[in-house]
């Protein structure tokens, strides 16, 4: 009898995937790709590709309901799986919301639920086409599959990035995680005494980073506008040094960023401040910004110049080189991708 037993934890999340994908082929010419990007691209004829992708949110692992409202956690949900579409250059046009639900939440607590989830489809013009429905035994698990679309020859994959090519990053960083740290704080606060009300004020951009993301379908749209096609793309989920990480793995390149370059709201560094944090490392391992990490040519470098959407912060080497991160200081530091771990 095999006794062998590997902790998940040996593994974590992204080498656990690794390990799955590397016992799995695809049959069908129609599976353009399969695991290892934000979304599996599918032929669907005349030169259209389908894109899907799926996501799973567990109570206590991936939102706390004590101070993430159904109707944000909803909308939350829908805008995660968006944001993987956008990821791959498409737009999305369906989504399956399938929940596990315990005994705990009335109907109105569902009906609030989909209010935010038919709120983010309106904003995103998706259609909301099925799901499953069952029941829990603890907590609330929500899982969207979402169905996107675009031509063939406009997908972006994480595996295009060359020697050159200049990294770019959209919005600014590291606010979802500080406004995941104020929450933190007055929950502890409001359990060793539920008589203080919790203290928010002057936190509104983090919370609603937090709280309320947005995939950048806008950025999607910006791009094609600018007739910019980037060469390589990733949302950004896990924080920019993990993605970035990806992108350099699938596309077998180094790179270099720059500190100073890499945008950080003012709100975000000073609560990272407040909490002794130094806000380029909440930036660059703080998750949930669902921002846009892509590479562009550098003949595209007049188009995307001072667009207020969009920051160059390095540019990819030879793959020889490595991942550097270039301090304030100037030293050279090697990128080590912290991500989060559910395990
Ligand atoms: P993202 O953060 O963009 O949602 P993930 O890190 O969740 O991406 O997933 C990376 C890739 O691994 C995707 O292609 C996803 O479909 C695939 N994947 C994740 N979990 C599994 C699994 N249990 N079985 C097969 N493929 C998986
Ligand atoms: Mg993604």
């Amino acid at each position: 009898m095999d006794t062998k037993r590997t902790e998940i934890e040996k593994l974590g999340e992204f080498g656990l995937i690794d390990h799955l994908a590397s016992t799995i082929s695809l049959i069908n010419t129609t599976s353009v790709k399969g695991i290892g990007d934000d979304a599996a691209v599918i032929d669907i004829g005349n030169d259209l590709v389908q894109v899907v992708s799926t996501d799973m949110l567990v109570e206590g692992v991936h939102f706390d309901l004590t101070y993430l409202p159904l109707k944000y956690l909803g909308y939350k949900s829908v805008a995660a799986n968006v944001s993987d579409i956008c990821a791959m250059n498409a737009v999305a046009e369906q989504i399956t919301v399938s929940i596990a639900l315990s005994n705990r939440f009335p109907v109105e607590a569902i009906d609030e639920l989909y209010d935010g989830i038919k709120a983010a489809c309106s904003n995103y013009k998706v259609d909301l086409v099925g799901g499953d429905t069952t029941s829990s035994l603890s907590g609330l698990v929500i899982s969207i599959t979402v169905l996107g679309r675009s031509k063939k020859e406009d997908v972006v994959y994480r595996s295009g990035a060359k020697e050159h090519d200049l990294i770019v990053v959209t919005g600014d960083l590291g606010g979802a995680y500080m406004g995941l740290q104020i929450l933190e704080r007055e929950k502890g606060i409001f359990k060793e005494n539920p008589q203080i009300q919790p203290d928010l004020d002057g936190h509104d951009y983090i919370l609603q980073r937090q709280m309320r993301p947005e995939a950048r379908v806008d950025v999607i749209n910006f791009l094609k506008e600018l007739d910019v096609k980037p060469t390589s793309m990733i949302d950004i989920s896990d924080g920019l040094a993990s993605e970035l990480k990806h992108i350099c793995k699938n596309s077998s390149v180094g790179c270099h960023i720059y500190d100073e370059k890499i945008p950080i709201d003012a709100q975000t560094s000073m609560t990272a401040l407040e909490f002794e944090l130094d806000p380029s490392t909440c930036a660059l391992n703080g998750g949930e910004d669902y921002e846009l990490l892509f590479t562009i040519d550098q003949k595209d470098y007049e188009k995307i110049k001072g667009n207020p959407h969009m920051t160059i912060i390095g540019h990819i080497t030879d793959s020889n080189e490595g991942m550097y991160y270039i301090d304030k200081q100037g030293s050279a530091i090697e990128l080590k991708a912290q991500g989060w771990s559910h395990f």
